[in-house]
């Protein structure tokens, strides 16, 4: 059902090359997304309920979403279901409360000052995924650290369901109703990118796109850009999992199915020290997958190329090749947890211990679960606060303080042959001071 890659003799130079890892080819999905993106440039709302009924199915009379609905779905919410994602908010508030910044001034020299105000942007749109599953908790991690850095207009969408009247899921309406959110859409894929990007009739363009979604959805992020600012590319969900001889083969087991869950791309990788573990972990999966809702989909995801037990020689190793793969979501499952973890380089999140699975962070740690994948998280971070914000500069230097710059700015000036660089500050002086 997995396959395993035995790196216990010495390992290979660029691990990042032999480590499993799906093949997704956002280069090829651009080609798709690029005439659907140009479509709704062009043609706006129309062109989004044409592509609506082409890929979800759905006839949309109007792509927003009444605000009654909304209403409706909260008011029919499972109380169970209700106060689950009420809990979930009120760990995410907490912790996106935190990340707040807050501005710093300093002073350079007497009389010049730098500033750095951070700012949020002005209007985001959140994307909510709901093709193969429907994330109400993607709402919140969206929304959440939104609202926190202050942003003033927030719009979700998220695809049409066929089953739902062509809303999407009342799920995911009934928390942005808790959240307080009235503007929702019911688009997917890449139109709902084009939709935030150059705007329609019926959706003011937005600032900002975020949130995870599946390849056509971040082709078109990545097309996009510039156009609109994005975060990461957060795309099919990914699960590493470092483990020693102390780890539990029913728990790396269980942890490496619940993200398989996630797509048939899904990506789940052991890596271990421990050859009894692997034999363990490999004996408990036909059955835990066999007992669960979406067997089919999982023993996909499993037994794809982008999953795999990877066999190391020592922790040092288990840690090169984590850091090689930089994984959405790391677990470290070994004697000593916080220690490992402490020295692990590159993740989208990492887990620590016995009793911090992956799942826990989907919905209730307090921790954002949309995570960069794709070997991303080397360079790029999960949604924050952060992700909101701008960091703007503010300079004020008095009379006397740009004086005792100014010779060193024509200096530097005259060296980048900008010579009007220099003049714009001796022309302050009256042409005077700079030698
Ligand atoms: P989705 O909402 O991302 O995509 C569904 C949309 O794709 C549809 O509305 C449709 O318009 C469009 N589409 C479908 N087939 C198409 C085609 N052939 N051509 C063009 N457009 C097409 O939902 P999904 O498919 O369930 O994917 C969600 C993804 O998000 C999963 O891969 C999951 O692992 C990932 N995810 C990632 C994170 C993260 O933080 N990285 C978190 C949650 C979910």
């Amino acid at each position: 059902m997995i396959s395993r890659m035995d790196l216990r003799g010495s390992l290979p130079g660029d691990l990042r090359d032999v480590l499993p890892r799906a093949e997704l080819d956002v280069e090829a999905a651009l080609a798709k997304v690029r005439p659907i993106c140009e479509d709704v440039r062009h043609r706006g709302a129309a062109a989004v309920r044409e592509l609506t009924a082409r890929f979800d199915g759905v006839e949309l009379e109007s792509t927003r979403v009444p605000v009654e609905e909304l209403g409706r779905a909260l008011a029919t919410l499972d109380p169970a279901v209700r106060a689950a994602l009420e809990e979930s908010i009120r760990r995410a508030r907490a912790v996106h409360r935190d990340q707040r910044r807050t501005d710093t001034t300093t002073q350079v020299v007497p009389g010049g000052t730098v500033t750095e105000r951070w700012v949020p942007v002005d209007r985001v749109g959140l994307y909510v995924p709901g093709g193969r599953a429907v994330y109400p908790s993607s709402v919140v991690m969206n929304v959440v650290p939104a609202q926190e850095a202050g942003v003033g207009s927030l719009a979700v969408t998220s695809p049409a369901q066929k089953d739902f009247g062509g809303f999407p899921h009342p799920t995911i309406l009934a928390a942005c109703a808790l959240l307080g959110v009235d503007e929702v859409y019911a688009v997917g894929g890449a139109q709902a990118v084009a939709m935030f990007a150059y705007g329609t009739e019926e959706c003011p363009p937005a600032t900002m796109v975020t949130g995870p979604g599946n390849i056509w959805v971040a082709a078109a992020k990545r097309l996009l850009k510039g156009r609109i600012g994005i975060d990461s590319e957060a795309g099919p969900t990914e699960i590493a999992v470092l483990a020693d001889e102390t780890a539990d083969p029913a728990h790396v087991a269980a942890d490496l199915i619940s993200q398989a869950e996630h797509d048939v791309i899904a990506a789940s990788v052991l890596v271990t020290t421990s050859l009894e573990l692997a034999d363990a972990v490999e004996k408990e999966l036909p059955g835990q997958v066999a007992a669960t809702r979406h067997s089919e989909r999982i023993t996909e995801a499993l037994s794809g190329r982008q999953s795999g037990i990877v066999l190391v020689s020592s922790l040092d190793d288990g840690l090169r090749v984590v850091d090689a793969y930089a994984a959405e979501h790391l677990e470290i499952q070994t004697a000593d947890a916080a220690a490992v973890a402490a020295r692990v380089r590159n993740a989208g999140a990492i887990f620590v211990g016995p009793y911090s699975p992956v799942s826990l962070g989907d919905y209730m740690a307090g921790s954002n679960h949309v995570l960069p994948t794709g070997g991303c998280a080397c360079h790029s971070s999960g949604l924050s606060v952060q992700t909101f914000l701008r960091g703007i500069h503010v300079v004020e230097y008095t009379r006397e303080a740009l004086a005792g710059a100014a010779p060193h700015v024509c200096v530097l000036a005259d060296a980048e042959d900008l010579p009007a660089h220099g003049a714009a500050v001796r022309a302050r002086f009256d042409w005077g001071i700079p030698s």
